[in-house]
């Protein structure tokens, strides 16, 4: 019987934390979480769920229109932000009672408060004023929304975790950012009335990306009526008597009501006493781990977007639960991240998996691209001027499939699907053998018979 307090002591109880708990104490461990705010963790709480919710509430302004091509008259819809806040948070409190119910039908413990490492094998619980001991830590207090400290006035922004409890939608928005965050909150407020502005510093937005999906859906946000200005930044935020003043970097001068900052996530480590067990981070911040999860501390652990190795739920909880097969229940996994499948909410949505034409062609010989833009079947009768992109990134010598990238209506659904194919290593030809469903928009990924391009590289 170990002298420690208990087997595993997890801070964090969010996606990578809640699984490895959970997997851990059905193999017999005696486990405790601990947890600062709310049980689920981010994207329970305040991430991917109510962001998901918000992405749906926004989409019935198009929808409206979408139904008078069809026959359907609606008059005047209007919108109520209290019933859609209020029902969100129902949902959530529902999900909230979920997590902790299967954390304490698995036997963990539940400590709600702040952790601090005060030691190789041991925690401060700062709420509770004591401290115990583990044999194993494992860290998994994901990643915290970042601010420009450097600007004056930033005081006046919001981040996404304020966005989830506005208390109304704006009127005026300026959206900071070009990662998935900012152009999922656009779209949101956009669709919610708002009068919408993404700000991005870089060339375009969604670096990393496939580029056309980046121009994709940049042209198609600015027919939604978002104004997209890349190659900018702000300067200066002042709190005025007609919303919040924004200068830009490139002198523009924009009033919002609301200011919202989507600039990316940084491993939440400030305070946390890593310095105190002597854990390494890397410069980001982000804790250094093996394939195992393991720090430099024999006896600690890191999984999720702290570690920052793909800032995902499925990647956390995965994480998570390899951590707890390898170490508790006898049997070695290690996390394979390579060909990722993911989605982005934007409008239109994103399903994106494997190496973007970029990286595709840095690291192939000959690159065959497959691609289509099409009006989706629905816009027939809607008149909705939207298009759909999809594109097949092929090896000009194997014939594999490197990647495919679709910008459309449920192109997240489509992806997961996907996703096993590629990581099967299905060919172009396994494609081509595919028989179509129809009708479908997903039906040009097996009918695409045209080549676009072919890059081919000297060396
Ligand atoms: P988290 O889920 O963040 O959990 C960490 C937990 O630790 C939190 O509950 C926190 O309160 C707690 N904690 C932190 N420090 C301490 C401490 N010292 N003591 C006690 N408790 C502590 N991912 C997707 O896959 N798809 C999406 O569509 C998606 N959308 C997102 C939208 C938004 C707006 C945001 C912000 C994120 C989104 N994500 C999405 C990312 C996803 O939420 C994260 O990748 C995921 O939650 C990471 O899980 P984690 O276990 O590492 O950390």
């Amino acid at each position: 019987m170990s002298t420690y307090d208990y087997d595993l002591f997890v801070i964090g109880a969010g996606s990578g934390g809640v699984r490895a708990a959970r997997i851990a104490a059905g193999y017999g461990a005696r486990v405790a979480v601990a947890e600062e705010y709310r049980v689920g963790g981010t994207c329970v709480i305040r991430g991917c769920v109510p962001k998901k919710l918000f992405v749906y509430a926004s989409k019935y302004k198009s929808d409206f229109k979408d139904a008078a091509g069809f026959g359907w008259t609606v008059n005047q819809p209007s919108f109520d932000w209290a019933t859609l806040l209020g029902n969100k948070d129902t949902e959530i409190a529902r999900l909230n009672g979920i997590y902790i119910r299967n954390l304490e039908n698995s036997g963990v413990e539940i400590v709600n408060s702040r952790a601090v490492i005060e030691g190789p094998n041991a925690v401060r619980l700062v709420n509770e004023n004591r401290t115990v001991t583990a044999e194993r830590i494992l860290i998994a207090v994901g990643a915290t929304p970042k601010l420009d400290g450097s600007v004056p006035g930033i005081e006046h922004a919001i981040t996404s975790n304020e966005a989830f409890h506005m208390d109304t939608v704006p009127e005026t928005a300026i959206v900071v950012g070009g990662g998935y965050i900012a152009v999922e909150f656009a779209g949101i407020l956009n669709g919610l009335g708002a009068k919408t502005t993404l700000l991005y510093r870089g060339e375009e937005i969604l670096r990393g990306f496939d580029d056309d999906l980046r121009t994709h859906l940049h042209q198609e946000m600015e027919k939604k009526g978002i104004t997209v200005m890349t190659g900018d930044n702000i300067a200066e935020l002042d709190k005025t008597t007609g919303g919040i003043s924004a200068r830009t970097v490139n002198g523009k001068a924009l009033v919002a009501d609301q200011v919202l900052y989507a600039i990316g996530r940084i491993p939440y480590v400030e305070g946390l006493g890593l310095e105190t067990a002597g854990v390494e981070t890397d410069r980001s911040g982000a804790i250094k781990v093996d394939e195992h999860s393991k720090t430099n501390v024999d006896s600690i652990y890191a999984v999720g977007d702290v570690t920052n190795r793909a800032q995902l739920t499925p990647v956390a909880i995965r994480e998570g639960h390899a951590f707890a097969d390898t170490i508790y229940g006898g049997k070695e996994v290690i996390v394979d991240h390579s060909c990722i499948p993911t989605a982005v909410f934007s409008q239109p949505e994103i399903g994106t998996v494997g190496l973007t034409e970029s990286e595709a062609r840095a690291q192939h010989r000959i690159v065959d691209v497959y691609k289509s833009t099409f009006r989706p079947m629905k816009h027939t009768l809607s008149g909705g001027e939207e298009k759909t992109m999809m594109k097949i990134l092929v090896d000009g010598e194997t014939d594999r499939v490197l990647g495919v990238h679709i910008i459309g209506p449920d192109a997240g659904e489509m992806v997961q699907i996907l996703g096993i194919t590629l990581k099967m290593g299905a060919t172009k030809a396994d494609f081509d053998a595919t028989i179509a469903v129809h009708p479908t928009a997903s039906e040009e990924l097996v009918t695409m018979r045209q080549r676009t391009e072919r890059h081919v590289r000297d060396n």
